[in-house]
């Protein structure tokens, strides 16, 4: 008899509810090694989750392991045992979770190892060169060399804006002898360093009572760091994070997408000697691969990513940050559903250390956490280094005359500031030229066959297109209906406020930052390196433009449609609506000018108006949070939805039904069932989509029907016709 194992729990990738078991014939693979096992008539790669000396699974229907991938553990256990719990929890196949925990290399089985890659040096010329001469006619090359002046090297890392074309401007900088490409066997790591130039601004006393609090900190401690925008917290997170270095411990910062821009990533770099990998979704398989071993092995002193790096190996883990705590792309949205949020705070607990969750407008879930004595709250009331806060007028529409969307007493604020020498940020979360096409004989609107929306118009294109599904078709000169030649689009986008703003200021450069204006390679950064330049001088755009960005010379922001949000059917939508406009908000007189914000409205007196900008984001937050208790709405209860979509309109409620009678059947403690219900749009891409929903005041009684009863749903005759998902403390109800 001999002990060794004969059997290893291999998650596989598929929706099985648990790992499965293979028999070991040959060499023991570790907990945490990949190996390649058949799967029905497929050969599939997976992960060993334990090993045990037998199996329920009989002898002679044990499938052998066909190749052990990796000598060792591959996935350190902590990181290991993190996903499982996370597949726990979201009640997510573990398979699957952990294909979504592992870079894309790694799952195809690639080898974990370092790959060679360019890096781009500057040479001499490259450092003697001037910027300005090359500003004018390639301004993209110009934004390159001035960052490759800053760090002397860059590698695929440094560019996060996955659509930039950084690769052909640089390779046009080694045409002209300002810098050289290297292949290197090296995992790509960005060198920080403290460099001697840059002054470290002075903390203000809330600052450094924040940093004091981290500083403090021991285990784990989940901080929340609620700062005005402009009010230092980046700096707070700098300072810490110097801290958690000079322990000789590995720092996680996860931001959202739109957060990890070049200007970040040079902040981080000029400011902290450490070796920093960053984490993004632009890079390659193999620069993924590379950051992700470097941090696993300890190359990496700092790891900078958006949502999915909350799953990076650390070999030793010192402080987790998780920026703009309140952003929804924190959450993923289909696949496996996680808040990296939420997840990071648990990291934290197993992996005993510190968590600091910062923003200006910190999530009701957060702040209840913070009310309740589990986050340390700590703020920053003011703005750093002298900075006013801007401030905030209503201008009431009603009865006015408008010009595309925009009031006269708007255009006049923007001249204002204009001949003040401010630039102007006008946001409208709306692309296109306008919303629908509408016919004025009929009252006919362009529609999208397959979802229940309107098509977007857009003019420049000369398309009609839906933003749900991607349809898209030519504008039609005539109405489908009645054949007459009138038809209007009605509603304002970008493209309509854009031309009407150019009409208003022929003379005054503008930039237009949406999704239709950036699908060029490259225009997103060439865009925003001339409003950051100032050579724009009035900027117009969606949410594209209105996070993160520190645009020192915008001293007006106008939100030009304040009512798009008001009346939203998701619960959440006040809290979404308050966040954007204190976030847009915050773009303006973040420098020495004083800024101020205008908000165009139908709707004045709404409640969500006047409490934001009278009493400001705090208070909007705690009459929310009382709303949500009496409403017995999260925080204050925890919810799951199950969703199913079919091109059949009755495959989803079907499912649904006997989904709700197979919970009712396992036992729903304390859990209220609503529904099936239509989703709020209920046709999307030509399928039909329906939703139960599952709500609980403690979430342990949730936990405990799901736990019972999700890995049961499969089995459903009825889940057959459909498409479904369980979403576990969904974001959006839609
Ligand atoms: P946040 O992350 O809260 O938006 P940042 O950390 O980006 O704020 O700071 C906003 C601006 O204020 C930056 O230009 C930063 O360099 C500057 N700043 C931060 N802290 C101080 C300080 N204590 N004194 C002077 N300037 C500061
Ligand atoms: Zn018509
Ligand atoms: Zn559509």
């Amino acid at each position: 008899m001999s002990n060794r194992p004969a059997v290893a729990r291999v998650a596989v990738p598929g929706p099985l509810p648990a790992p499965l078991d293979y028999r070991v014939t040959g060499p023991v693979p570790a907990t945490g090694a990949r190996v390649r096992v058949p799967l029905g008539r497929r050969q599939v790669v997976g992960v060993v989750t334990a090993l045990a000396d037998v199996s329920d699974v009989p002898a002679n229907r044990l499938r052998g392991l066909t190749d052990i991938l990796d000598d060792q553990a591959l996935l350190p256990a902590e990181l290991l045992d993190f996903v499982l719990w996370a597949a726990g929890y979201y009640h997510y196949a573990p398979g699957e979770a952990l294909a979504t925990a592992l870079p894309a290399g790694l799952r195809q089985g690639r080898a974990a190892a370092t790959s060679r890659k360019t890096v781009w040096r500057i040479t001499e010329s490259g450092r003697a060169a001037q910027v300005d001469a090359l500003a004018r006619r390639a301004p993209r090359q110009a934004a390159l060399l001035t960052r490759l002046q800053a760090l002397g090297t860059v590698s695929a890392a440094h560019f996060p804006d996955a659509d930039g074309d950084w690769r052909g401007g640089l390779t046009r900088l080694v045409e002209k002898g300002f810098a050289e490409a290297l292949g290197v066997d090296d995992p790509g790591l960005i060198q920080g360093e403290r460099r001697a130039d840059t002054r470290l601004p002075l903390l203000n006393e809330a600052q450094a009572a924040a940093v004091a609090a981290i500083h403090d900190a021991r285990g784990f401690t989940p901080l929340l760091v609620e700062g005005v925008t402009g009010s230092g917290k980046t700096e707070v997170y700098l300072h810490a994070i110097e801290r958690a270095l000079a322990h000789g411990t590995q720092v996680l910062v996860i931001v959202p997408e739109i957060g990890l821009t070049p200007q970040l990533l040079d902040r981080f770099a000029r400011r902290l000697a450490a070796r920093i990998a960053v984490l993004h979704s632009g890079l390659a398989a193999a620069e993924r691969l590379d950051g992700w071993l470097a941090a696993r092995d300890g190359l990496a002193d700092v790891v900078i990513g958006t949502r999915s790096a909350v799953f990076t190996p650390l070999a030793r883990p010192g402080l987790i940050v998780v920026d703009e705590e309140h952003d929804a792309s924190l959450k993923q949205q289909d696949g496996f559903r996680y808040s990296a949020r939420d997840l990071a705070v648990v990291r934290a607990q197993r992996l005993d250390v510190p968590v600091v969750l910062g923003s200006a407008t910190p999530s009701l879930e957060s702040l209840h956490n913070a009310r309740r004595g589990r986050y340390r709250h700590l703020h920053l009331p003011q703005r750093a280094g002298g900075a006013a806060m801007p401030r905030f007028h209503l201008l009431d529409l009603r009865g006015r005359p408008l010009q595309d969307g925009l009031s006269s007493a708007l255009i006049e604020r923007v001249r204002a500031h204009l001949d003040d020498g401010g630039q102007a940020l006008l946001f409208l979360n709306r692309r296109g030229f306008a919303p629908t096409l509408l016919c004025h004989e009929c009252g006919w609107l362009a529609e999208c066959d397959r979802c229940d929306a309107r098509l977007t118009y857009h003019r420049h294109r000369r398309r009609l297109h839906c933003h749900h599904c991607d349809h898209e078709r030519p504008i039609p000169r005539q109405c489908p209906d009645c054949g007459s030649l009138d038809l209007r689009p009605v509603g304002q986008g970008t493209e309509r406020v854009g031309e009407a703003v150019q009409a208003a200021f022929p003379d005054t450069p503008m930039v237009r930052i949406d999704r239709d204006s950036t699908r060029r390679k490259g225009a997103f950064e060439a865009q925003m390196a001339a409003a950051l330049r100032g050579d724009a001088r009035i900027l117009l755009g969606t949410q594209m433009l209105a996070k993160g960005h520190h645009l020192p010379d915008v001293t007006l922001v106008a939100i030009v449609d304040a009512d798009q949000g008001l009346f939203g059917a998701d619960f959440r939508a006040p809290e979404r609506l308050a966040q954007l406009i204190v976030q847009v908000a915050g773009r303006a007189g973040r420098a020495e000018r004083p800024g101020e914000v205008v908000i165009q409205t139908h709707h004045p007196e709404h409640p969500l108006l006047q409490v934001l900008i009278h009493a400001g984001y705090r208070r909007f937050a705690e009459d929310a949070l009382l709303e949500r208790e009496a409403a017995g709405l999260p925080p204050f209860s925890a919810m799951a939805l199950l969703r199913a979509e079919a091109v059949d309109a009755t495959a989803p409620r079907a499912f649904l039904e006997r989904a709700r009678e197979q919970a009712v059947e396992t036992g729903v403690n304390g859990v209220h069932l609503l529904g099936p219900i239509p989703a709020p749009m209920e046709r999307r891409a030509g399928r039909y989509r329906a939703q139960l929903l599952l709500q609980a005041a403690r979430r342990a009684d949730l936990q405990t029907l799901l736990g019972r009863w999700a890995s049961r749903l499969g089995s459903l005759r009825e889940s057959r016709r459909v498409r479904w998902a369980l979403d576990v403390d969904p974001a959006e109800m839609l």
